[in-house]
């Protein structure tokens, strides 16, 4: 569904993602693994259309998408939750997700409204209240609630677990999960590898921009490289 092939992303001088390939067939959750700094961001920002690479060639259902603005990617059918989720303030719970449908060409959006509140109760409750002053967890949901209002088949993750209690984040990967079973695809980057590999049907370890593992989630997870960087020894 998605092929990135020997990308790399410059900021000026500085190379942030050395000749990366790697793959999400569709149906999947793939998450990328990696430290601080380590190229994950700019991976799913290049993918998005928001980073220019400097080399490679990044393939959307057959389609190279890696020149196209991000609104014509996003109605392509691939849509990113950023890392620090970004809501909108100043706009209420609802207006944020009707921000998502913005570029849709069908108006048939109530049964999507609809499938978000049952999948995010809380946000049903509190659609007038200012985003902003939701909690971290709740701008999660809103943020992933506005993303798939985009109806997108490929879903982009940066990071949804940054800064919440670990009940929020089990709440979190468990939608995930759900999305991913009502059939979008997701790439995931996180940090928090455990939860990340324990979800992924397969995933990838970034060091210093560049891919140095790859596998099944489980793979990953009883792999010795793994357990020392990443799991705590
Ligand atoms: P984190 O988990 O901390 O967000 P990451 O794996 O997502 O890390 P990136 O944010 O992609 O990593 O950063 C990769 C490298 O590129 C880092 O060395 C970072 O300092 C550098 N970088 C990122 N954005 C910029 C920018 N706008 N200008 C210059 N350098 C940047």
């Amino acid at each position: 569904m998605l092929k990135i092939e020997n990308l790399s992303v410059h900021y000026g001088m500085i190379q942030a993602v050395r000749d990366v390939s790697f793959e999400v067939n569709q149906g999947e959750i793939v998450s990328l693994i990696g430290a601080n700094g380590a190229g994950k961001t700019t991976i799913l920002r290049t993918i998005s259309g928001l980073n220019q690479p400097s080399q490679g060639t990044i393939t959307f259902e057959g389609q190279p998408i890696q020149k196209k603005a991000p609104r014509k990617i996003v109605a392509q059918g691939i849509s990113q939750v950023p890392e620090g989720r970004h809501v909108f303030s100043g706009l209420t719970v609802l207006e944020n997700l009707e921000m998502g449908a913005y570029l849709r060409k069908d108006s048939d959006t109530q049964k999507d409204y609809d499938h978000i509140y049952e999948k995010f109760p809380i946000l049903k409750e509190r659609l007038s209240q200012d985003a902003s002053t939701l909690s971290g967890g709740e701008q999660q949901m809103l943020a992933m609630g506005r993303a798939l209002m985009s109806k997108p088949r490929l879903l982009l993750l940066d990071e949804p677990s940054m800064g919440l209690a670990p009940i929020f984040i089990k709440e979190i990967f468990n939608i995930i999960q759900e999305i991913q079973k009502q059939g979008t695809t997701v790439l995931l980057i996180e940090q928090n590898a455990k939860m990340a590999l324990s979800i992924a049907d397969r995933g990838y370890v970034l060091e210093t921009g560049k891919i140095v593992l790859s596998g099944t989630g489980k793979e990953l997870l009883e792999s010795e490289e793994v357990k020392k960087a990443y799991l705590g020894g």
